[in-house]
């Protein structure tokens, strides 16, 4: 049901194909089915390294840097999911703030989903979530061993992520680099760091 891609470091399953979780489904009959790729991806300075140094500056500049409907962090950058314009005609007003992000989201489909192909990133520019995300539906249908597996390759997929992530933004930090007041430098730093 799930399986491990070594070389790319994510965890696929074939499940995804008809995505069946009830929390995931769309919030209309006339919305495709997209499942946890409602979500709005937040690209850090791991994936932004992986782009820079396949020399796909140019990508990061365009689809992501300058992506009209972006919000731009110190170290990260949130690609906003579109919401479909269905959802503002929904009546809100009795529901908590986590229930209507929860409806939200079910009018929400990743600017980088392709309804033929899923998601249309190289998988070395997906973030952590994107490649170890499984949900309930398919991890109460493992046995005691796949998730104890599931468990492990979770764990070292965000290890990675974050360790990077850690380590580069102190230096960043200390240089008084962000991607907010010096993409450029950000980029230059990012490309002097070798591949691990
Ligand atoms: S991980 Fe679960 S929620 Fe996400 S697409 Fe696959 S089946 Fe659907
Ligand atoms: S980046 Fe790809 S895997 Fe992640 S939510 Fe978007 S379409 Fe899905």
């Amino acid at each position: 049901m799930i399986e491990y891609d070594q070389k790319n470091k994510q965890i696929l399953s074939s499940a995804c194909l008809s995505c069946s979780d009830p929390y995931f489904q769309p919030g209309h009959s006339s919305l495709p089915t997209v499942g946890c790729c409602s979500y709005s991806p937040i690209i850090s300075l791991f994936e932004i390294h992986r782009m820079v140094k396949q020399n796909d500056t140019d990508f990061f500049i365009n689809n992501i840097y300058n992506n009209p409907n972006r919000t731009v962090s110190e170290y990260h950058i949130i690609i906003h999911a579109h919401v479909h314009p269905r959802f503002q005609r929904q009546n809100t007003d009795q529901l908590s703030s986590i229930e209507k992000a929860d409806l939200k989201l079910s009018y929400s489909i990743c600017q980088f989903f392709e309804r033929k192909n899923g998601c249309s990133l190289l998988p070395s520019y997906k973030n952590a979530t994107c490649r170890s995300f499984i949900c309930s539906s398919i991890e109460q249908q493992l046995d005691d061993h796949t998730q104890k597996q599931l468990l492990n390759w979770t764990r070292s997929i965000q290890l990675e992520t974050k360790t990077f992530n850690t380590y580069h933004e102190k230096a960043l930090k200390s240089k008084g680099l962000t991607l907010k007041n010096n993409v450029e430098a950000v980029i230059s730093y990012l490309q002097t760091v070798k591949e691990s």
